[in-house]
């Protein structure tokens, strides 16, 4: 059984299914429609840095002015910000950050292989493009920052450069002229979320997968030190499971207590615009400057997308963020469109507060693992993370090592 019916639920109910194990995914609502619905569409294994690291905490403080700034905390996140925050704030070392960020890669990298495979097998169908990931900057410090994200990710082993501005506007012509550089990572992805999904639940629904929605698992069962059963749907039944998978996104510490482990989650919400796309529009995506709102070419739509709020589970979005990600989209391009047909969203990426996911065995009790918290890489690090688990049930040795992940860490 696998709770969770997000970009990380359905690639373990895919997996667990190649293994050979029957699955039952469950969702409260409809499949993805939770934070993987309508998010920034880039599959970026040069782009997995960690979020704490040298220099957030200054950069964090100067956003945390700006209520429409790519970073911010309300005080109405409640009591459970504050110590999260001071792990977040241990974890910004330069030492601790390159070891977070090697383990975000290697689990993003596996995934970039993955992707390609799921589509070229027909399993997922997303409108995926491999190509370049574009920056745009109007800053006058763009050279220095360019060149600092351009020598950090060749560390790495990834391909980029900085892009002077005639190059970055011959590359992307719908940018507006007066941009001044930035840089450009080679061979990066970019798709759909939600199509990829919904064709992944689906394709997992044609080989024999029972697909539950509308249906919130209240408790997990935990029988003689066994995961034994979820209590769910309206009214709650017993659906038995030899295995269960948590992988409900920023609703997961709930349902983790069942279990006996405290996942340290926030919900950090995001924002997005999705509009229909203007003739002449971007053909790659791109990060906006100072903003990092992303710039998302669907087909025939185009995204804006981004900022990170710690707010706690907000009922309703922050209007002044939810617009300041649209202008800054706007304001990139050379002939903005008209914001009309515009389908608004926001949601809650699942945050640790090392920016790590949890991906493992719940310790201290049988048949249940975990496979949540992967903040602002869920989508680039879904299929790895289903591999990982589907490999953890089947006895196999996991692909990648696992004990960065480890879900009992804190
Ligand atoms: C604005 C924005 C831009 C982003 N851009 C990117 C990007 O470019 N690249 C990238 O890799 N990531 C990006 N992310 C992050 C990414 O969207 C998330 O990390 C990812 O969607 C998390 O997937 P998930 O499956 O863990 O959670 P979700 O997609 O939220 O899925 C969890 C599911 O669990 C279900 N659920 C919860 N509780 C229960 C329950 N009790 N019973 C049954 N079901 C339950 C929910 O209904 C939900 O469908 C972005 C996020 C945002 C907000």
């Amino acid at each position: 059984m696998v709770i969770g019916a997000g970009a990380v639920g359905v690639a373990c109910a895919h997996y667990l299914l190649e293994e050979g194990f029957g699955v039952t995914l469950i969702d409260r609502g409809e499949v993805g429609r939770g934070c993987s619905y309508a998010n920034a569409g880039l599959i970026c294994p040069a782009h997995s840095e960690a979020l704490p690291g040298p220099g957030i905490v200054a950069e964090g403080l100067r956003a945390l002015l700006r209520r429409d700034g790519p970073f911010t905390i309300r005080p109405r996140a409640g009591p459970s910000l504050a110590p999260w925050l001071l792990r977040f704030w241990r974890h910004t070392p330069e030492p601790i950050y390159r070891r977070s960020t090697e383990a975000l890669v290697a689990l993003s990298r596996l995934s970039f292989e993955l992707y390609e495979e799921l589509v070229r097998a027909g399993v997922a169908s997303f409108g995926y493009r491999r190509g370049p990931l574009l920056a745009a900057s109007r800053s006058p410090e763009w050279r220095r920052e360019a060149e600092a994200v351009v020598g950090e990710v060749r560390s790495l082993g990834f391909e980029g450069r900085v892009l002077e501005r005639e190059e970055l506007l011959e590359l992307e012509p719908a940018l507006a002229p007066d941009h001044r550089g930035g840089y450009l990572l080679e061979d990066q992805g970019s798709g759909d979320s939600y199509r990829y999904v919904r064709s992944v639940a689906e394709h997992a629904r044609s080989r024999g997968a029972e697909v539950l929605e509308r249906t919130p698992v209240r408790r997990i069962l935990v029988r003689r030190g066994r995961a034994a059963a979820a209590l769910a749907g309206d009214p709650p039944r017993e659906i038995a499971a030899d295995l269960v998978v948590l992988a409900a996104g920023a609703w997961s510490p709930a349902l983790a207590r069942d279990l006996g482990l405290r996942l340290p989650i926030q919900p950090a919400t995001g924002y997005s615009t999705t509009i229909p796309a203007p003739e002449g529009g971007p053909r790659h995506p791109v990060i906006v400057g100072d903003s990092r709102v992303i710039v998302l070419p669907l087909e025939g739509r185009i995204r804006f997308a981004g900022t990170l709020e710690l707010a706690g589970f907000r009922r309703g979005p922050d209007p002044v963020r939810q617009r300041a990600v649209v202008r800054a989209g706007l304001s990139a391009l050379r002939e903005p469109p008209p914001v009309r047909e515009a389908e608004p969203w926001f949601g809650f990426r699942p945050l640790m507060p090392d920016d790590l996911p949890a991906i493992g065995w719940a310790p201290g009790v049988e048949g249940a693992l975990v496979a949540t918290g992967h903040g602002t890489l869920g989508f680039t690090q879904g299929p790895a993370t289903g591999k990982l688990v589907a490999e953890l049930a089947a006895g196999k040795p996991p692909s990648l090592d696992l004990s960065p992940f480890r879900p009992d860490r804190f």
